[in-house]
């Protein structure tokens, strides 16, 4: 008997997914039928994505795990109807985008790349930047994406102090957790990154308070969650000149209207929430190895926590 594993992701995703997910339950000798659709009761797995308009998850009587196609599950953590096991998405390739995003975006503040790229107006401008050594770099979060760009922005010099909810002993990194240990880690953070998940722990983080534990000039990189942030807040800090500029790919409201203030701030980059997206031949992998462990009797990877909510 095949193992029926249902694709529940927006329709334009099935051509990016079939193939690869097809070749990597091959890989693992799984004997799988993959389909767009099913009866619900002989459903063995599904791979999930919001878009998709499956909300209830109760005529699924026999679905042994739900695997996220995204890092983030605030959209689904919260669904009464889902009593099976959640999975979320730890992808090499997604973990390898946002390294790049948030080195790159590090950098383009770190060098102060701005000047040149958008001052060529004849004006020799001898601008030296600090070495990185002397550009504290602080992470909020520090889950699978927090610590693989903590890792990248140690390699290249920044002494980088990170947060998270349960204290770390990670080498290379200042580790903090706690209150006591966000406001250390807020107060040396030159440059910024929030690569939290939203759980209502985490909503604001942010806010009025956090801001102003910031260095005066501080740059903020968001491509956590919209809600990490208050946007007001950060609205009044940009204004005031304590914060220096904020390069935000995710929001409250996405796509980000365009009457939004944060669209014709000049101390604001919008990026289109797309810091990283998943890849999915290595996505599909990590979902044919959690059908194989579910077969197999063995424990899933990435299962949420679903009373944290991450
Ligand atoms: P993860 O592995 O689950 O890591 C989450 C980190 O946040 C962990 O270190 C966790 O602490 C920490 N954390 C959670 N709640 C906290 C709290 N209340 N106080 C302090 N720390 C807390 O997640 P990930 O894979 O790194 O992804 C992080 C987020 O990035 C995702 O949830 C998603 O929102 C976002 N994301 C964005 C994009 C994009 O394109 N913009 C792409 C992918 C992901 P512990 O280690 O102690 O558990």
């Amino acid at each position: 008997m095949p193992v029926n594993v249902l694709f529940a992701a927006a329709p334009s995703r099935w051509a990016q997914y079939q193939t690869p997910l097809s070749d990597a339950f091959a890989e693992k000798d799984l004997d799988v039928d993959l389909r767009q659709e099913f009866a619900p009761e002989e459903v063995d797995y599904i791979v999930y994505a919001p878009q998709s308009g499956l909300t209830d998850f109760t005529p699924y009587t026999r679905t042994k795990a739900v695997l996220n196609l995204w890092a983030g599950v605030e959209n689904i953590v919260g669904n009464k109807t889902l009593t099976q096991p959640l999975a979320r998405m730890v992808d090499e390739g997604l973990t390898r985008g946002m390294v790049e995003w948030v080195t790159g975006h590090t950098l383009r503040h770190h060098l102060n790349t701005d000047l040149h790229v958008l001052g060529q107006d004849g004006v020799w401008r001898e601008y030296v930047p600090p070495l990185a050594c002397d550009r504290p770099v602080t992470i909020l979060g520090l889950g699978a994406l927090g610590q693989a760009c903590g890792e990248a922005l140690g390699q290249l010099g920044f002494p980088v102090t990170g947060w998270s909810r349960t204290q770390k002993d990670l080498p290379g990194l200042t580790c903090l957790s706690g209150k006591d240990g966000l406001h250390k880690a807020l107060s040396t953070a030159q440059i910024l990154i929030l690569l939290l998940p939203h759980t209502p722990e985490t909503e604001n983080t942010l806010d009025t308070a956090a801001l102003a534990r910031l260095p005066d000039g501080a740059v903020i990189l968001n491509p956590g969650r919209g809600r990490l942030i208050d946007d007001d807040a950060l609205l009044a800090a940009l204004d005031k000149g304590h914060i220096a500029h904020a390069t935000l790919d995710v929001f409250r409201t996405e796509p980000l209207p365009p009457e939004h203030p944060f669209w014709a701030h000049p101390k604001v980059t919008v990026t289109p929430h797309k810091a990283s997206e998943t890849r999915p031949e290595s996505a599909a992998r990590v979902i044919a190895e959690n059908v194989r462990r579910g077969e197999a009797g063995e424990s899933f990877l990435h299962l949420v926590d679903r009373d944290l909510g991450y």
